[in-house]
């Protein structure tokens, strides 16, 4: 691995290496006068912070790249980042995933039970998330990003169903589940929701809830999905979740928020995130931390 910063652009000045995170630039010879980069190495990867302790804005750059002026996107970097990265972070963020099962023991669309899915169903698919959540993992590393379950499954017996034909209804109904004191929402970890279908919906749907500290999706999986494909949806929706609002390039095969009818090539193929994208992800997460640092989502 090599990443070096200077403190000029073009590659000139005061150099410094970075072979572990800094969380304060001011420590090394570079200071925060960092204004070209480079990378050598293909697995090499970093998030750069505009204030220390990684926070604040965020470039994220992967791969063999030259990057001779980071305050200037034509060269490489990003606006707002010349002679202003303040810490660099190579090693991933863990951030704690909690799931939850939705089942229910009446005949209400939208959740998994035995009417659904049969009984083997419900216990295949319990087996099932840990495998996806794998597949999660493996998409979001590469973006520093450490996607952590909780050793707990939650499973909760709806009282009401998922109608989400909008947004509004989005909230609504998994705000009336939030109500229920017996409902297994974490405060210190991303809430991923697991339905059967939802009603009057296209595929899935996401929410962030605005109100509280923590994000939550809401999957659509069945038992008997390709467990690549599920793993996929959930990090599909999960992105969403954590900042990323719209599809962006929809037509692209090689990225992950390409709707999955719109892939052409191998699902396992379409899992990339542009650089933007991990960027805006990990300044969710900074803002979820600063929200309630007692229940920071973002660890060490
Ligand atoms: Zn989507």
């Amino acid at each position: 691995m090599s990443i070096r910063l200077f403190s000029r652009t073009g590659f000139n000045g005061d150099s410094h290496t970075v072979t572990s995170d800094i969380s304060d630039l001011r420590n090394t010879p570079v200071g925060t006068s960092t204004s070209s980069l480079r990378f050598t190495e293909n697995d090499d990867r970093a998030l750069f912070y505009t204030e220390p302790n990684w926070r604040g804005q965020v470039m994220f750059r992967d791969g063999i790249t030259d990057i001779s002026n980071t305050g200037k996107t034509a060269r490489g970097g990003k606006s707002g980042f010349n002679n202003n990265i303040c810490s660099v972070r190579i090693t991933p963020f863990e951030f704690r995933v909690n799931y939850i099962v939705v089942i229910d023991d009446r005949d209400l669309p939208g959740s998994h039970n035995e009417d659904h899915t049969g009984l083997g169903g419900v216990l295949s698919l319990l087996q099932q998330v840990g495998d996806a959540h794998e597949v999660v993992q493996g998409i979001l590393r590469p973006y520093l990003l450490d996607a952590v379950r909780l050793p707990t499954l939650s499973t909760f017996d709806s009282r009401v169903y998922f109608d989400l034909t909008h947004g509004a209804g989005t909230s609504r109904e998994l705000g009336t589940m939030l109500g229920d004191a017996d409902f297994p929402w974490r405060y210190d970890a991303f809430n991923v929701v697991l339905v059967n279908s939802l009603t009057n919906s296209v595929g899935t749907n996401s929410t962030l809830l605005g109100n509280r500290n923590l994000g939550a999706a809401i999957v659509e999986v069945r038992p008997d999905d390709e467990l690549f494909g599920m793993g996929r949806t959930i990090a599909h929706e999960m992105v969403h979740a954590l900042g990323i609002r719209n599809h962006g390039a929809n037509n692209d095969p090689s990225l992950l928020m390409t709707q999955t009818g719109n892939v052409t090539g191998p699902l396992t193929d379409a899992v990339n995130l542009t650089d933007g994208q991990a960027e805006t992800i990990h300044e969710t997460l900074v803002q979820a931390e600063s929200m309630v640092p007692a229940n920071a989502i973002r660890v060490e």
